[in-house]
């Protein structure tokens, strides 16, 4: 019997999350403005090809094609009918990656891309309800944990949580976005959100994207230093994008990734990997350099 998630994470291993998706499909060819969980269904075999460069790279953990995949999040999409299926069908997509391997396929669950009221139109019962419903469907397709990433707002997160945990007892973790700098869009620190999430039954907490590696790192401390007996997640971008002919390009090196990754982890953070702009070289960067100094 292999080890769970949770068993891995209380071994205090250090665990390789994957790199990015978005922007490595758009490398791979997904039009702008085409939401990249189309491809579930559109280009099958491109999204099992990138889980499996990110586990040949040395990924432990790799991350379902279903960030914008709850029904709020899809409704311009021409799959905006058909989000549970969508949401299913790409666990199986990275099922057929794994193929034996011993990896953890963590259903990925991004926000719906509205605000909660008051300051947008998003009340807090269809918050929980979208992704009560994502969640159900990834947990019926066999994912071995959820993941909230690249959230930046507490109500919408407590609403997430909400709804998942009516549907499913897999290990959550809820990952932030401090992109402006150590505090998220709303502005919220580290610390006001992992103080008010913790609690809630998490199997990690962390943050994700971003804006560049130093920050990735004050975050990490500033996390770690509530001691909140929380494993700690970083997956930070490559670097800030620019754009080059319409294509956004990301400058921050494997190398540079990987020498970060060391000082997360020396930080308080036991899994790593990369976000937008990162590509498998970087994680097998982040993989040698993790697994060769802990
Ligand atoms: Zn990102």
């Amino acid at each position: 019997m292999t080890a769970t998630f949770l068993e891995r994470l209380q071994s205090r291993e250090i665990l390789i999350a994957d790199g990015a998706t978005g922007t490595r499909y758009q490398n791979m060819g997904l039009a702008l403005g085409v939401p990249p969980e189309e491809w579930v269904f559109d280009e099958p075999s491109k999204v099992v090809g990138l889980h499996r460069a990110f586990i040949d790279a040395g990924s432990d953990i790799i991350i379902t094609d279903t960030f914008g995949g709850t029904r709020l999040r899809l409704r311009d999409s021409k799959y905006a009918d058909r989000a549970p299926e969508l949401n299913r069908r790409a666990v199986e997509l990275a099922r057929e990656a794994a193929d034996g391997h011993p990896v953890f396929i963590a259903g990925s669950m991004g926000p719906t891309g509205a605000l909660c009221e008051p300051l947008g139109d998003l009340t807090y019962t269809a918050a929980v309800e979208t992704f009560a419903e994502q969640a159900a469907a990834l947990t019926e397709g066999g994912v071995a944990l959820l993941l909230l990433e690249t959230f930046f707002a507490l109500d919408e997160a407590r609403a997430a949580i909400e709804g998942i945990k009516q549907v499913s007892t897999l290990p959550l973790v809820v990952s932030f976005s401090y992109d402006q700098g150590t505090r998220t869009m709303m502005g919220h620190t580290p610390t006001q959100v992992a103080k008010a999430l913790a609690p809630l039954g998490l199997a990690a907490i962390g943050a994700n994207c971003g804006k560049t590696l130093g920050d990735m790192e004050k975050i990490i401390a500033e996390i770690a230093a509530l001691k909140t007996g929380l494993p700690i997640w970083a997956k930070p971008n490559a670097g800030l994008p620019r754009m080059v002919d319409d294509v956004a390009t990301y400058d921050v090196t494997p190398a540079a990734m990987a020498e970060y990754a060391i000082r997360y982890v020396q930080a308080g953070a036991q899994i790593v990997g990369g976000c937008c702009g990162s590509t498998a070289e970087h994680v097998a960067a982040i993989a040698r350099s993790v697994k060769r100094e802990t």
